[in-house]
């Protein structure tokens, strides 16, 4: 039988089955006795919790991370809020025990939360529900759930998988894990990534179904789990995972490394984040710089636009956690399939060809400026940060923002507030316009990174979030090709640098063909640095020149992917 969910953490998994079933919590036998005993047994489980709480986070900081052990630090500032505390004391006030009251406040929040639109706001739902469970077993003196004793080769079978549950966890011990509940950007599945363990959730009565001591795989890049397999499934599967973990050692060399072509020439391979959380995971990954920070993602998910100061701590931190290297941070990138509801962009009929990006920026200064004034602050202590246009058309968008940008820097000036005055301001080439114009904008522009996303639909003319076109959507087209090379060109020209920070930057076809045409630097996402350091070291300039000047004389697009895909199979 094949269960299904969601595919949180890749790889194979295969194992026994070990069903995690929390110990019966039910109080229904404890006896009220008096608001004062309630009280303090309340406050005594409080402080138990805090402590145990604050072991397991530092337990955690040292074993898996920074990021992981704050989940658990967030949940001592939970319980401790004075507002959720006094509440509980109300309901002994009432005539509750100290686990009717813990209970029903609990549960309350835990509701609440679980109601709103925001996976995060959701998330929390799980640390209240975490909470209470812990507060619980403490108050009612049952023994948690120890994974720490796990054997070796368990799948483990939970209905979620809380953060405290994790702490003793064994990673050596577990083959995989599957829940009931949790989406990619839960905790479980944070957790999961972060352990490196192959995850699938959110199946639906996954411990129904699943009975101690079952062999299960679990596929984590398809997000299924075959329960009792076949001799033959078994075989398919043992092979599917040593080939994976053949591939993860072999990557595991290229961690810290510089990068480098199979001659020894230098690129740089950054990283393409969204929030400041990602850039730990690109220094992480051995990132050497960030790319493309897509600051789109600060605006959305709230109810008004962030403030300058907001933005410059963000802008700040990301620069600081790269230790001085270089991050590209590109202006507001809205409109397109990007709404941002409380900007109340009117509904276009072409929404990729109507007001979006540099085009909203330019009209509305009001906002524009706050977050340039933000970035010009984040350059002062590191100087390493870049401002990047995106969406850009034609020499005189770029000269009205760099005059915006002048006025900013006039008034720190007059407001005496440091910042970077020699910032420098790149632009996304993404539009057929900036690469047929891309020699003109050169001489204006400090640097270029192409954005391959958006420059192949606006060449190819195919909405790139259309599956009924997506087959028109390639790299691998002439025309796509012959733009990436000329704007590359137009660059070398006047000896600005450029990059890619588009998905084909990480796609291995598309390496060879960077290569030749002399990209300075790649941008890709923190789980695809360590196989494109690792691409771009098999190919000597003399091979990647010689397999992109065939491929170039080939007139479709089939046809160059088919002949890049025999040059690049040996590697
Ligand atoms: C691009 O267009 O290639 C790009 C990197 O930006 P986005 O995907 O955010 O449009
Ligand atoms: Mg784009």
């Amino acid at each position: 039988m094949t269960l299904h969910g969601i595919a949180a953490s890749g790889g194979i998994g295969i194992g026994k089955a070990v069903c995690v079933r929390e110990p019966s919590l039910d109080y229904s036998g404890v006896a009220f006795g008096g608001a004062d005993k309630e009280k303090e047994r309340l406050q005594a489980a409080v402080d138990a919790f805090c402590a145990a709480t604050q072991d397991m986070a530092d337990n955690l900081k040292a074993r898996v991370g920074e990021k992981e052990a704050e989940i658990l630090s967030g949940q001592i500032t939970m319980l401790q809020d004075p507002f959720m505390l006094s509440q509980m004391k109300e309901s002994i006030d009432g005539g509750q025990c100290a686990e009717a009251a813990l209970d029903t406040v609990c549960s309350m929040y835990a509701d609440m939360f679980a109601g709103m639109d925001d996976e995060l706001m959701r998330q929390r739902a799980t640390d209240i529900r975490d909470i209470r469970t812990r507060m619980l077993q403490i108050l009612l003196n049952r023994q948690p759930v120890d994974l720490a004793a796990l054997p070796a080769g368990s799948v483990l079978v939970a209905h979620d998988l809380t953060p405290s549950m994790t702490v003793g966890l064994q990673k050596e011990n577990v083959a995989a894990i599957l829940t009931e509940t949790g989406g990619r950007t839960s905790h479980s599945a944070i957790l999961a990534r972060s352990l490196e363990l192959p995850a699938v959730l959110s199946v639906p009565g996954a411990l129904e179904q699943v009975a101690d001591g079952q062999i299960l795989i679990v596929d984590g890049d398809e997000g299924c789990a075959l329960l009792s397999p076949g001799a033959d499934q078994l075989a398919a599967y043992e092979a599917k995972r040593e080939a994976c973990l053949e591939k993860r050692r072999m990557l595991e060399k290229f961690r810290g490394k510089p990068t480098l072509d199979g001659d020894g020439r230098v690129f740089k391979l950054y990283a393409n984040i969204g929030s400041a959380e990602d850039a730990a995971a690109a220094a992480a990954a051995s990132a050497e710089g960030i790319g493309l920070f897509r600051t789109e993602f600060l605006f959305m998910d709230r109810a008004a636009l962030p403030t300058e100061e907001e933005q410059y701590a963000v802008y700040k931190e990301v620069a600081d956690s790269m230790a001085g290297r270089e991050v590209i941070i590109r202006t507001l990138d809205v409109g397109g399939d990007k709404d941002i509801p409380y900007l109340g962009l009117e509904k276009e009929d072409n929404p990729f060809l109507g007001h979006r990006a540099i085009r909203f920026c330019l009209d509305r200064p009001d906002i524009f400026k706050v977050q340039l004034r933000a970035l010009l602050r984040a350059g002062a202590s590191h100087g390493n940060i870049r401002i990047m246009l995106p969406l850009i058309t034609g020499l005189d968008e770029v000269r009205a923002a760099k005059e915006l940008l002048a006025q900013c820097k006039a008034e720190l000036d007059t407001e005496g507030i440091a910042y970077d005055k020699d910032i420098s301001v790149g632009i996304m080439v993404e539009t057929a316009a900036a690469s047929v114009l891309s020699d003109v904008l050169a001489a204006e522009a400090d640097f270029f990174s192409i954005g391959t996303n958006d420059l192949i639909q606006y060449t190819l003319e195919v909405d790139r979030g259309n599956a009924k076109v997506g087959k028109l959507y390639t790299p691998y087209h002439p025309a796509v090709l012959r733009s990436i090379r000329r704007i590359i060109e137009s660059a070398k020209a006047v000896g600005i640098p450029v990059g890619m920070c588009g998905e084909a930057a990480a796609d291995p076809l598309m390496i060879p063909l960077l290569l030749a045409f002399g990209l300075d630097e790649f941008s890709v996402s923190p789980a695809a640095i360590l196989a494109t350091r690792a691409r771009i070291a098999s190919w000597t300039r003399a091979d990647a020149v010689r397999t992109a000047a065939e491929a170039m004389l080939l007139p479709t697009a089939a046809d160059i992917e088919k002949y890049l895909q025999a040059a690049c199979a040996e590697r």
